[in-house]
């Protein structure tokens, strides 16, 4: 049983219930059924690209399944929660992004872990340590050193009541 990190996002069709309904979903990908849940943030889009602003979360859960299934059981409900996918970080209904399984680190075709961009993104890493406080990465770094003021100010807290 692998614990495992996942990075929730969306800027399209009420974005706040596409986490709820994905949260619902990687129930079904949990092993006991238990999703743990951060707080949801508001934040700015990446890149040059006009659209609205992002809901985040992450979600923690222990599973089963090895890491391709993983991949393939998120892209599914990305797909169930109508993502289309068009232009590089454009607007969606929901992205599904696998930060981390267990301590491995992996390169894949399809699937490269922890996920190249959670030690740059405030709105992976802040939710993050929200969860996990004491995590440690599989680089060695703790998600302590990695949080900061600027870091939280990128990010807008909107509560907790999901
Ligand atoms: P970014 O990866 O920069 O956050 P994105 O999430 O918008 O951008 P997607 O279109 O969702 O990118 O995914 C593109 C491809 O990335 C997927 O088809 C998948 O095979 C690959 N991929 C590689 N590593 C991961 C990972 N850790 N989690 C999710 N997808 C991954
Ligand atoms: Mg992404
Ligand atoms: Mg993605």
């Amino acid at each position: 049983m692998i614990r495992v990190y996942i990075a929730l996002g969306a800027n399209l069709e009420s974005p706040k219930e596409q986490l709820d309904d994905a949260i619902v979903a990687l129930r079904s990908l949990a092993e006991d059924a238990n999703v743990q849940v951060s707080p949801y943030y508001r934040s700015a889009p990446m890149g040059e690209i006009e659209q609205p602003d992002y809901i985040n979360a992450v979600a923690c859960l222990t599973t089963q399944l090895a890491p391709i299934e993983l991949l393939d059981a998120l892209q599914t409900i990305e797909q169930q929660q109508g993502r289309v996918r068009n232009v590089r970080w454009g607007a969606r209904t929901l992205d599904l992004d696998l930060l981390l399984y267990g301590d491995e680190q992996l390169s894949l075709p399809r699937l490269t872990v922890p996920h190249y961009g959670m030690k740059q993104r405030s709105f992976v890493l802040v939710p993050l340590s929200d969860l996990a406080p004491q995590l440690i990465l599989p680089c060695g770094t703790p998600i302590a050193a990695l949080i900061n003021d600027n870091l939280r100010a990128e990010v807008k807290q909107l509560g907790t009541d999901h």
